[in-house]
């Protein structure tokens, strides 16, 4: 059986001890994952500190050019990353040929060409000149999760090494794969040593080694509000720089004159997309209440008509959930709505795939109606195919039940009228807003949330900012 193992050092690494790695499509172990612990975090700290000094010394041009040779040898095996994610992580194989695999290769290409074009600022004043000099943090550790598996990884890797740090990466136990193929490349590509070190395991085992690690001076973790409000409270009294990117329920609000016809597929598909597994997915459908009934009409409709399938099926588009623990919680959740008063208009039971994929972990896409915006279902991420339809009378209630969560990642608002579509977007509590359209992404663009999704923004300047450390030059002229 395939076995992923650490990577330290530029070395692969075995373990003593082993986890292992379902695909989510069958139900069946078909790998095992090295169960990485403290000693391995630190280890891995080590050869990152030693890589140090020579990787940031080098010139940006040729640190951009291992990144350009890394996504040019990812390009090339595409397809074969893709298939590996899918069947990691139960995505559909068109969705990670699309999505996942393209913007892993765009993530490294776009860090690669910021780290030739960024600089930084001069203050001239009468006597004196004020520069700032951006240096990178130093060991850096990112902690990705299993949604996105190597998109999420190279997001954060990508920027860190660009910029000159050294990194000690965690990825989900879950979906260990593609970034162990990653690390082959990245041997492959003779990237020095020590530059990217993977540890895998547990988060309550590596992940916390990492968090708690005295010498890792920055921690870029995507996940989950729960495993951000630990990293906060542990990491804060070491005074490390901490990029958090959480959860989201997301409302995707529609008002009576948007263009139905064009954005059904795509507020279809905000809710829909990777089995509702983004943190983007626009979970909460707020439509106005003129064009209620004709909205969930047509939006079940196409519900009804996504395919559930295996997940290497080219034709499928809903594929498995990633666990067999996450299955139940979304199916509870679903449960839980309908003992809230919720109305099941579709789905909201298992979806039972046949052959091989007869024990996978499939849930029917499911929509919701009836529920008040304080329930449950409504309030906290189930991180599943499950979308819920509230109707509202007008743009201030609209804005209201929208910023009636504790999440504040994403927003989509749907209509033909400028004025209001600014309006409603200033006053969504959120990082991100989306106008007519949903993760539609140019990754100059800071992206982050705010209250419970998180603190700090990644992507363009905002990611040279937290992959560097400014210091202020004062010289008295
Ligand atoms: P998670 O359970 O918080 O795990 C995320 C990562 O943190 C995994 O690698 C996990 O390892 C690790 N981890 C767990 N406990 C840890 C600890 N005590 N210390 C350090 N690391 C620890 O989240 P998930 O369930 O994988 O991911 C789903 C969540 O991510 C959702 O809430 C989703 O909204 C959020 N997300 C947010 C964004 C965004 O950009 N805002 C993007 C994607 C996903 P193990 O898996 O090995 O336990």
């Amino acid at each position: 059986m395939e076995q992923f193992c650490h990577f330290i050092d530029g070395r692969f690494h075995p373990s003593t001890s082993w986890i292992d790695v379902t695909e989510p499509a069958t139900g069946a172990v078909y790998a095992h994952v090295a169960r990485g612990t403290a000693d391995d975090v630190n280890r891995a700290v080590q050869a990152a500190e030693a890589a140090f000094p020579l990787w940031a010394e080098l010139p940006a041009a040729e640190r951009a050019a291992y990144l350009y040779r890394i996504a040019d040898e990812l390009e090339k095996r595409l397809e074969e990353f893709a298939r590996a994610e899918s069947q990691d992580q139960g995505k559909p194989i068109a969705l990670a040929r699309s999505l996942d695999i393209p913007r892993s290769i765009a993530n490294l290409r776009f860090f690669a060409a910021a780290a030739l074009h960024v600089s930084t600022e001069a203050h001239p004043a009468p006597g004196m000149l004020n520069y700032t000099l951006r240096q990178p943090v130093g060991v850096v550790g990112c902690i990705s999760p299993w949604n996105l598996p190597l998109y999420l990884f190279t997001w954060k890797i990508a920027p860190a090494i660009a910029f000159g740090n050294t990194v000690v990466a965690k990825p989900s136990e879950l979906t260990p794969r593609t970034a162990t193929m990653f690390a082959a490349l990245c041997k492959e590509c003779a990237l020095p040593a020590g530059v990217l070190n993977v540890v895998h395991g547990y988060g309550s085992e590596v992940g916390a080694a990492i968090v708690e690690h005295p010498r890792i001076r920055a921690i870029s973790f995507t996940g989950s509000t729960t495993t951000g409000e630990y990293i906060a409270r542990t990491a804060g009294p070491h005074f490390k720089k901490l990029s958090l990117e959480l959860g989201g329920k997301n409302p995707t609000i529609i008002f009576a004159d948007a263009d139905l016809e064009t954005a059904l597929p795509t507020i279809v598909r905000a809710g829909f997309l990777n089995q509702g597994e983004i943190c983007l997915c626009g979970s909460r459908v707020l439509v106005e209440r003129s064009i209620y009934d004709t909205f969930v009409e047509r939006f079940c409709e196409k519900v009804r008509s996504l395919r559930v399938g295996d997940p290497l099926d080219e034709h499928t588009e809903i594929g498995a959930l990633v666990s067999e623990a996450h299955y139940h919680k979304v199916l509870n959740a679903i449960a839980n709505a309908e003992r809230d008063g919720g109305q099941i208009l579709v789905g909201g039971k298992p979806a039972y795939v046949d052959g091989r994929c007869k024990n996978g972990w499939f849930v029917e896409p499911t929509v919701i109606v009836g529920l008040k915006p304080s329930c449950a279902a409504n309030q906290e991420e189930i991180f599943g195919p499950v979308v819920t339809i509230l109707p509202f009378d007008d743009e201030e209630e609209a804005i209201r039940i929208a910023n009636s969560v504790r999440y504040g990642l994403a927003a989509s608002i749907w209509t033909q009228n400028l004025r209001r579509a600014h309006a409603v977007a200033a006053q969504i509590e959120c990082g991100v807003v989306w106008v007519n359209c949903w993760m539609l992404r140019d990754l100059r663009t800071p992206f982050g949330g705010i209250k419970a999704s998180g603190i700090g923004r990644e992507g363009g300047w905002e990611a040279y900012r937290f992959f560097t450390e400014a210091k202020n030059v004062c010289i008295k002229l």
